[in-house]
């Protein structure tokens, strides 16, 4: 018989995913049934998240559905907030921050998780329907980055606004439901292959060559006079469905995305794929997180899913954007019935924050570009990377090693199985996330994610324990009292 354990003790055996060891190996079977039945939602809302806005309208549904109100209105009527209140702002229908006002006065600082919801796809040109050899192409330019060549010959879906001049807003979905049409770039077949295999892998395919396939039969009952009858009869199509003409893709955002919603992968079912993990998977952690919290936290939570990041996170939606500090400046008017530039200078300077955004896992297929000893494992839990960059750390938001103390305590107090995660070997490559835009504040920032396999891939690979794991982390993380 062993010796009865301490409160402490057990507290500490809770925390105890061993750095070295799989997850699996300590995982409860309590914890394992609150990880299924987190990553059957998660899937659920990837594969209807499958555009940014998209996602911002599922996180708005989700929150409102749990009590988190408008900014706008609250202002509108008035209303103050007492610590417990649930908002949330949006930019543009694209961008969103959400807020659980906490104890503390926002002149403390607030604990933050901000990840994105922008994913690489192809993007409708504005002028983007032709008719070419009798067959009409959607003429497109590819969004974020992509291996051009891994998405040609696969069911391709369409989804987006097109927005017409009295202002109405026509949503199109095509293609997600099995009883839809599907789209496809097709590809040189393998006996006429010779000169494009001896291609770089990087121009096999061209930016200029992704174009759509969107029908082939021509208008019979169209005179001479028409000379192009299939794009003809095309856009008499959309006009009966959905009342556009051919000049209203000048006010359009049509993303061409992977049809199909997630799935499990692996015989073990240990495992998901998914269009838009990058970064659909730490957002959706971040949601919930918040969403899940119990109580009323110390310090303010927020959470931000952001658009734009994977083209630099600019413009008025990106996190380069002021609306993240509008956003506190109007959360302080509210709690706090005024604005105070040199406490909101304060409260964001005082933040701490997790960039959430995935990491990539060491891959078999591809040892040659992990890090040695510090690349992110399958199942060993949330990566966190305590610097970004690329080229002796070039461009990086590196997290100092007071703050990655206070995270390794809180993670191991919550009973959350993390890694650390250096993104590739040295001089390999490297990437940014939004990190480097909340450090500006001055605030705590460091990136921690979820590690995943063909990044930027147009079907994405996580494991579930992964996946629950950086859920989880978030969650303990805005809960924290410091
Ligand atoms: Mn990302
Ligand atoms: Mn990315």
């Amino acid at each position: 018989m062993s010796p009865k354990k301490t409160k402490a003790e057990k507290a500490a055996a809770k925390s105890l995913f061993r750095k070295d060891e799989n997850a699996y190996v300590s995982l409860k079977k309590t914890e394992e049934r609150k990880l299924e039945a987190y990553c059957r939602q998660y899937m659920d809302f990837l594969s209807q998240a499958k555009t940014e806005r998209k996602a911002h309208d599922l996180a708005v549904l989700e929150a409102k559905a749990q009590g988190f109100q408008d900014m706008a209105e609250l202002q509108a009527a008035g209303t103050a907030l007492a610590p417990g209140a649930k908002v949330y702002r949006s930019c543009r229908g694209k961008t969103l921050f959400l807020a659980v006002v906490g104890n503390k006065p926002l002149v403390e600082g607030m604990h933050l998780v901000g990840g994105h919801t922008d994913a690489p796809r192809l993007d409708a040109k504005p002028n983007p329907i032709y008719e070419d050899s009798e067959m009409v192409l959607l003429d497109t330019h590819y969004y974020g980055g992509i291996k051009k060549y891994q998405w040609v010959a696969m069911p391709l879906a369409l989804h987006g606004v097109v927005v017409k001049p009295d202002g109405e807003t026509v949503a199109i979905t095509i293609g997600e439901d099995l009883a839809d049409p599907v789209f496809v770039i097709t590809d040189l077949l393998p006996h006429l292959g010779k000169d494009q295999a001896a291609k770089k892998l990087s121009e096999g395919i061209s930016g200029e060559g992704l174009n759509i396939l969107l029908a082939s039969r021509p208008d019979e009952a169209a005179g001479d006079d028409v000379k192009e009858k299939v794009k003809s009869r095309l856009l008499g199509i959309l006009n009966k469905k959905y009342g556009i003409t051919e000049e209203d893709f000048a006010s359009a955002e049509l993303e061409i995305v992977p049809a199909g919603p997630a799935r499990e992968l692996g015989l073990d079912r240990s495992m998901i794929l998914g269009y838009g993990h990058d970064d659909r998977i730490c957002a959706y952690a971040g949601l919930r997180g918040l969403i899940d919290l119990d109580g009323i936290p110390e310090y303010t939570a927020g959470v931000l899913l952001c658009d734009k990041e994977e083209i630099g996170s600019v413009g008025a939606t990106g996190m380069d954007s002021t609306f993240f500090e509008n956003s506190v400046a109007e959360l302080m008017a509210l709690a706090e019935g005024g604005y105070d530039g040199l406490a909101l200078r304060r409260c964001l300077e005082r933040s701490r924050m997790l960039s959430a955004d995935v990491n990539v896992l060491h891959d078999p297929n591809y040892p040659e570009v992990s890090s040695p000893n510090n690349h992110a494992r399958i199942n060993h839990g949330v990566a966190i990377a305590k610097y970004t960059g690329s080229r002796g750390k070039g461009g990086a938001s590196d997290a100092s090693a007071e703050f990655m103390a206070e995270i390794r305590r809180i993670f191991d107090a919550a009973g959350v199985a993390w890694q650390m995660a250096e993104l590739g070997k040295v001089d390999q490559g490297g990437g940014g996330t939004i990190a480097m835009f909340l450090a500006r504040y001055g605030m705590d920032v460091v990136d921690c994610g979820v590690g995943v396999l063909s990044m930027h891939a147009p079907w994405e690979v996580a494991s579930k324990l992964d996946t629950y794991m950086t859920y989880k982390a978030y969650r303990a993380f805005l809960a924290d009292a410091r």
